[in-house]
């Protein structure tokens, strides 16, 4: 092949090379291959010396406009590449206004908290303040300063978390009215929420830890009127309408009477449903009369002051609200259901 030939197809072969180069590796590499030292330019530079005279001056100025025109490719391809990319990040940055924004996440505060601090705010309402007691407690505050006898079954090892032979995990809350009652003088009014340990079996109705709340009321010549009026008044602005209730007789062995509470379905009104089981009555709290063995127990005169005390259960409470037929999905912190309250 002549040389003019040559030059020839190094021109076509570069234009091509140089055209499809994609990045600023393969613009570097065919620069390497044509223009470097020992390129393709360099090689055909090297046959000048050999040519007879009248040529020598032709093909060394052939060659030199080869040279500046493949770099001049190079110079228009690199620029290309670099308007390309330009764009390419542009298009990446831009913003699609129409897309939905993101949801900002924020915590919410548990379905328990909320229910308690509801109730709180409506017994604070009536006038009661709140006292929290330890949830570690000694067999004294859980059940022998509230007239639980010796052998009542409660202090059984198969209901009670034991820590040590007179140390608990508090079985109820009713404690905190001991606690209470020590450090201060009627009247007393407050209402005592917390946590609650039982040993029991795990299931679908029952857990080993729950949430009670109690109220307590002692003054000079408190009934079991001012009982139910307060039950009413405090369960009427809870459920958001006027309730019923129904009192059926009952033992506890810190009050005296006692009664469980029912009231009347909030979602019925007391026709019949599923919630209520048909009955038109939901069972919601235990209450009763302080009995007197208490007060002595605290030091007050059972002759001087009468007080009123009732408990309630928080999941029970929310179960029934919400349609909830699983205790443990309060404590398995799955967002699926902490989310919907
Ligand atoms: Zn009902």
């Amino acid at each position: 092949m002549s040389l003019r030939n040559e030059i020839e197809l190094a021109r076509q072969q570069a234009r091509e090379e140089i055209t499809s180069c994609a990045d600023d590796k393969d613009i570097e590499s065919a620069r390497v291959k044509f223009l470097g030292r020992k390129g393709v330019i360099a090689s055909l530079m090297k046959q000048i010396p050999s040519l007879p005279p009248d040529e020598k001056r032709e093909i060394g100025l052939l060659l030199n406009a080869l040279k500046e025109e493949i770099a001049s490719h190079f110079a228009e391809r690199s620029s290309q590449l670099e308007k390309e990319a330009a764009q390419a990040r542009q298009a990446a940055e831009q913003i699609d206004i129409t897309l939905p924004g993101r949801k900002p996440l924020h915590g919410k505060k548990h379905i328990i908290t909320q229910t308690l601090e509801e109730i709180i705010d409506i017994l604070a309402y009536h006038g009661f303040t709140v006292e929290y007691g330890p949830e570690l407690e000694t067999d004294y505050y859980n059940f022998g300063a509230l007239n639980f006898p010796q052998d009542h079954p409660a202090r059984d090892m198969q209901d009670t978390f034991y820590i040590t032979d007179t140390l608990l995990l508090r079985t109820h809350t009713s404690p905190t009215q001991i606690h209470t009652m020590e450090k201060r003088q009627p009247p007393i009014r407050v209402c005592m929420p917390g946590k609650c340990f039982r040993n029991e079996a795990i299931n679908a109705r029952s857990y080993i830890l729950f949430h009670q709340i109690e109220g307590l009321y002692v003054d000079e010549g408190v009934t079991f009127g001012d009982l139910k009026s307060t039950l009413y008044a405090f369960l009427s602005s809870y459920f958001g309408r006027e309730v019923s209730l129904r009192f059926r007789p009952s033992y506890f062995p810190f009050t005296e009477p006692s009664a469980e509470v029912d009231v009347s379905c909030f979602l019925c009104s007391g026709k019949g449903c599923s919630v209520c089981k048909n009955s038109g009555w939901l069972e919601l709290l235990g209450a009763g009369m302080v009995h007197p063995n208490v007060f002595k127990a605290v030091g007050y005169d059972p002759e001087k002051y009468t007080g009123f005390a009732w408990g309630m259960g928080i999941e029970r409470l929310i179960m029934q609200k919400y349609g909830i037929d699983d205790i443990r999905l309060f404590f398995e912190n799955d967002l699926r259901f902490l989310e919907q309250f």
